[in-house]
């Protein structure tokens, strides 16, 4: 069967969405609803397809447009483009995935100079113009290319000559001389009009609609989001209503729950004398959707209840579009709505509680970068300070930077390192790099449904909309508040997205009381109700006390999810972590255990110089003792912190250049000492020679992990002994401590055999020194160099357990520096699409990725059972743990503040695995 080219609304349903897009399919479905959509068809992403390919419409597509429009005129009684009662038509865009404003639309097709002269006459004529100008602009601007300039001076000047502020206030006489002077500039400009056959008009918009799809900024969104760019988009075409009409019609946009907090009551924007345009471009104020039940109380109950059946039939947050015309209510369009993370994760729980959906389909729902956007700190916002204005808190986070009023400023000083927040009268579709490229954004208008919302919110930015009390005036690059304060370009400002507020200055910022107030992964704490009840402020961390009632319900949603997470993770969470403090703060939030102990993180700072002094002088016994001393009373608090579980000590794996001096900074002292004739003290000549010998032209390739054991044995000797000590010590006390040793930067199996050897002969030493019969640390392998993973099988006959360390294995896999391949050309390559993705942050599945279930096979091949772990940065990042757990890794272990983040992957991964989705509606 050939795949049709145009499909009714009456013959579609919402499973068809990846021919008649979203929007197409969920007009089809609410048809089958009985909700009072209007009649219309969807031409399909296969004409759309084929229009791309070849350049124009399918040639059977002007056919079935005619016949379409006939069953159209007859299923409305109206003719297209003629007569008193004329069928008129709006041409949208509707792609398989939502693109909020990327596309194009044309609304009133049909219109023509005699058609509107006709109707001006025998019904209110001020509405006749305005449809007509909205055609005009809208097809003007689509379908010829005009651009928004032309019809933004011609407006401008049409209001200054009737004297009014908007196209709202004008008359018929002052809209009738608006669609003149477009007209006429649009000619001027394009050297087109607007076609007075409706059939061109109608084909022309699809094409326009079509081509759409491809223009700048939709690709940019799509890159950004991930879509392909094969699918292409649907157009639908459908009976225009008219919320136009006067004081009992109007638009609005409403969602069955709050977008914003996740609150279970219906949440949405209204505007009396409207059409949907007016609505979410912001240009009027609009009026909350409750303030519906006094305007049009029949209206308003029939979309509550509407919505409800919706959210029931979807069992998700949807959010629609509706016209009353005339008090008759109109569906126009649903989908499932975006959410900001704090919604995510409340309507999820809330759902589940409800009985919605499934605690697993509750857990998908959210993921790791959403409860990430969560973690981040928020302003601490000193008493008396009061915001410099306040408006609508539609994307929560908090955000400080310098104030820019244009898109572009805001690129070209983000890309400079700068922190930046953009301030907007109201944004368009236009702004999108600059709302990506700021940390918060401003604008003065637009509700929670605008633009400026909908796409911070979708891109995890802090967003405030509706500022009422600020003008932005991008021309003098400043933003004046109504009581008299200025914020001028490179000014520095604080967004707190979550509670809508402005502030002059950078303030200073306090960790999310979600962070603070997570629970352990011990499931049988009753900390972990999953009944959502579990009570608020007396348990976690401390900040739950101050949390805010919003605070104490995303915490409970979080803590919901992350408890049913716990329980399907086949994978567990350990942390890397080199201090007591960190590892109780991690096992706090769930981690079970250390996976990676970086001893060189324990030599940083004032011990750098030990490292030094062991490396370059032979004779260094007191530094080598002051580094086992050290060593000793880290490990023991480490152990006790970590009590019962596992922790994975690494053997020393300095790169030398960052623990020795640099040598031409040696030498510069040098000769400055004896140019300026001061005495060179007597070290320095032979610390210099020192540092030359060991200089490296690439230490991360040179003598690290295990390679120092051949040259520097004694470092190990002294790391060994401290940690066996450290474990009797605290056995003694009658804990039960659970060290073990790992190789790093192991690259054959004669490496790995020997370090074997030297630490057992060393641990069993101590041991017996020590008197006691604790069995050996077992020891384990990094698997950091390709041929290691290769190799995987022999290394796996000596090594109890192997540790992926990804960020080496990326290194060395890509051959490119994890030091400097992202100043030096990883963001061009981004920029250029040649690597969409930094590999250092989300694991090259085919190259690395590959290396890994290489090594996954071969080494529990050889040794059954091997336990296999990840320690790596990439162990944090959301896809990559997805894709780490399906290798079948027993662990993965990150950094502390991340490990929430991987306990709920690493549920998501089984529940994923086993085919759940997060809705079938999506
Ligand atoms: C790794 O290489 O992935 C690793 C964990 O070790 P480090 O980052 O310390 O080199
Ligand atoms: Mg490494």
């Amino acid at each position: 069967m050939t795949t049709p080219l145009l499909v009714p609304f009456s013959h579609g349903e919402r499973g068809m969405a990846d021919l008649l897009g979203g929007k197409g399919a969920n007009l089809a479905e609410m048809t089958r609803l009985g909700l009072p959509v209007p009649h219309g068809f969807t031409i399909t992403t296969e004409a759309c397809r084929e229009y791309l390919r070849t350049g124009h419409r399918p040639e059977e597509l002007d056919g079935l447009v005619r016949g379409a429009v006939v069953a159209l005129e007859r299923s409305t009684g109206r003719t297209f483009g003629e007569g008193d009662q004329p069928l008129l038509v709006s041409v949208r865009s509707g792609a398989r995935f939502s693109m909020p404003g990327m596309m194009e639309t044309v609304l009133d097709v049909g219109l023509t100079d005699a058609l509107a002269e006709r109707l001006a006459q025998r019904q209110d004529p001020r509405f006749v113009w305005d449809c007509y100008r909205r055609l005009v602009e809208m097809y003007g601007r689509t379908v010829l290319g005009a651009p928004a300039t032309v019809f933004d001076t011609m407006r401008s000047e049409v209001l200054a000559a009737h004297d009014v502020a908007s196209a709202a206030e004008l008359d018929a006489t002052g809209l009738r001389a608006l669609v003149r002077r477009y007209r006429r500039a649009l000619v001027a400009e394009t050297g087109e009009d607007l076609p007075q056959d409706p059939w061109a008009q109608l084909t022309s918009s699809i094409d326009a609609v079509f081509s759409s799809w491809n223009s700048p900024r939709a690709r940019l969104y799509r890159s950004h989001e991930g879509i392909p760019d094969t699918l292409g988009t649907a157009v639908t075409v459908m009976q225009m209503v008219y919320g136009n009409t006067g004081p009992h019609s109007g638009s609005g946009v409403c969602f069955s729950r709050n977008p914003a907090t996740g609150d279970a009551a219906p949440y949405g924007d209204y505007l009396t004398d409207a059409q949907g345009e007016d609505v979410v471009n912001g240009s009027r104020a609009t009026v909350p959707l409750a303030r519906l039940a006094d305007l049009e109380p029949t209206a308003h109950r029939e979309l509550l209840s509407h919505l409800s059946t919706l959210e029931k039939h979807y069992r998700d947050l949807c959010d629609v579009e509706f016209t009353v015309e005339d008090s008759r209510l109109w569906m126009l369009q649903t989908r499932v709505g975006k959410r900001s993370p704090a919604a995510a994760f409340v309507m999820a729980a809330d759902m589940a509680e409800e009985g919605l959906i499934t605690e697993d389909e509750a857990l998908v729902r959210v993921d790791g970068n959403q409860l990430e956007s969560l973690l981040h700190a928020r302003f601490d916002v000193p008493e008396g300070t009061s915001p410099l204005v306040t408006g609508l808190p539609a994307s929560p986070g908090a955000g400080a930077g310098t104030a820019v009023f244009d898109s572009a400023t805001a690129v070209a000083r983000r890309a400079a390192g700068e922190d930046v927040v953009l301030f907007r009268t109201e944004t368009s579709a236009e702004d999108l790099p600059g709302i990506l490229a700021a940390i918060a954004v401003v604008t003065a208008r637009g509700g929670l449904a605008s633009h400026a919302a909908v796409v911070a919110r979708g891109f995890g930015r802090t967003c405030v909309t509706g500022v009422s009390d600020l003008v932005v005036d991008e021309d003098a690059r400043e933003a004046r508040t109504t009581s008299g304060q200025v914020v001028r370009e490179g000014d520095l400002v604080s967004v707190d997205g979550t509670a809508g507020a402005v502030y002059a200055g950078a303030l200073a910022v306090r960790p999310s009381p979600v962070a603070g107030g997570l629970p352990t992964s011990d499931t049988t704490s009753p900390a972990l109700s999953t009944t959502g009840t579990a009570p608020v402020g007396d348990e976690g961390a401390g900040t739950t006390s101050q949390a805010t009632t919003h605070d104490g319900v995303v915490l409970r949603a979080v803590r919901r999810l992350l408890a049913h997470a716990d329980q399907r993770a086949a994978v567990k969470v350990r942390v890397n972590a080199e201090t007591a403090p960190e590892a109780a703060e991690a096992r706090a939030a769930g981690a079970t255990g250390i996976g990676l102990c970086r001893t060189e993180h324990m030599l940083l700072g004032e011990r750098r110089e030990l490292v030094e002094r062991v490396v370059l002088d032979s004779h260094a016994d007191d530094a080598l003792a002051r580094i086992e001393a050290l060593a000793l009373d880290d490990f023991v608090d480490l152990l006790r912190a970590m009590d019962g579980l596992p922790v994975v000590v690494r053997l020393l794996d300095p790169p030398l250049h960052e623990f020795l001096p640099d040598p031409t900074d040696l030498a510069v002292e040098v000769a400055r000492l004896e140019a300026t004739g001061a005495v060179v003290p007597d070290a320095l000549p032979s610390r210099l020679e020192a540092t030359r010998r060991w200089a490296e032209a690439n230490p991360m390739l040179g003598l690290r992990g295990v390679r120092l054991l051949t040259v520097h044995p004694e470092l190990v000797d002294a790391h060994v002994r401290a940690l066996v000590t450290a474990a009797t010590r605290l056995a003694a006390e009658g804990l039960d401590p659970r060290p073990e040793v790992m190789v790093p930067l192991v690259s054959d199996v004669a490496e790995l055999a020997a370090a074997r050897e030297h630490i057992l002969e060393v641990a069993e030493q101590t041991s017996r020194d020590l008197g006691s019969d604790r069995p050996a640390p077992r020891v384990g392998v990094m698997i950091e160099l390709p041929r290691a993973a290769l190799t995987a099988d022999d290394l796996a006959g000596l090594a109890e357990f192997f540790s992926f360390g990804t960020n080496d294995l990326t290194q060395t896999t890509w051959g490119m520096s994890r030091d400097d391949a992202q100043a030096s050309f990883l963001t061009s390559y981004a920029t250029s699409g040649l690597l969409p993705e930094d590999p250092f942050v989300t694991l090259d599945q085919r190259g690395v990725g590959e290396l890994v279930r290489i090594a996954v096979d071969r080494g529990r091949a050889a040794r059954p059972g091997l336990e296999l772990g990840v320690c790596g940065e990439h162990a944090g990042d959301p896809a990559s743990i997805r894709f780490l757990t399906g290798c079948g890794v027993d662990y993965v272990s990150c950094s502390p503040p991340r490990v929430p983040v991987a306990r709920l992957e690493v549920g998501r991964a089984t529940v994923l695995q086993e085919g759940v989705s997060a809705s079938d509606s999506r």
